[in-house]
């Protein structure tokens, strides 16, 4: 969590405070990044322990409620990022989603991208939001907000941010097959 937390703010995925990380340990415990952390800069006596059924303790990260949902609808994810990717924003702002059909990586790595409507940050409207897309998709866009993705491991959910953010950069260079919201 520290070394992807350092990889999202040096690439530029998230400004200092912002974005949040968890994953979800061999006991059934979910560590989840402490609330305002900047995410450069975190060791690994910060992460929050939370328990999948019960509200997340005060110092997890705002976004543990919907971190939480997503482990509990879908067994098979271990680990999730949330960020503000910058080129994802500025195309969804313009009213388009990323096509995954014009990169290999695309199609490999997001094959299906849901879109979570604007909805308050931190509220439990946005959790079973947030649950119901990564149910359907490994990757979701929240619109006016950032991206949500899932993974095997953070690694693979970094993976996902990363060709998330290339294809909406390619879009915006007019390169792209956009998809209309
Ligand atoms: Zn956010």
């Amino acid at each position: 969590m520290v070394a992807v937390g350092s990889a999202l703010s040096r690439r530029g995925l998230i400004g200092g405070r912002e974005g949040n990380l968890s994953c979800r340990l061999e006991d059934g415990v979910i560590l989840v990044t402490p609330r305002g952390a900047y995410k450069g800069r975190m060791s690994g006596s910060d992460m929050v322990r939370c328990a999948p059924f019960q509200p997340p303790p005060p110092g997890a990260s705002s976004e543990a409620k919907a971190h939480l949902e997503v482990y509990r609808r879908c067994p098979e994810v271990r680990a999730l990022i949330h960020a503000h990717p910058p080129a994802v924003l500025a195309l969804s702002a313009l009213g388009r989603v990323p096509s995954p059909d014009i990169l290999l990586e695309g199609k490999a790595l997001v094959p299906r991208i849901e879109l979570v409507p604007a909805i308050t940050a931190g509220s439990s409207e946005l959790a079973d939001a947030c649950g119901r897309a990564i149910q359907l998709a490994p990757a979701a866009i929240l619109l006016e907000h950032g991206a949500l993705c899932a993974g095997e491991d953070l690694w693979q959910a970094l993976d996902r941010v990363e060709v998330l953010e290339l294809l909406a950069s390619i879009d915006l260079a007019g390169a792209g097959s956009v998809v209309p919201i």
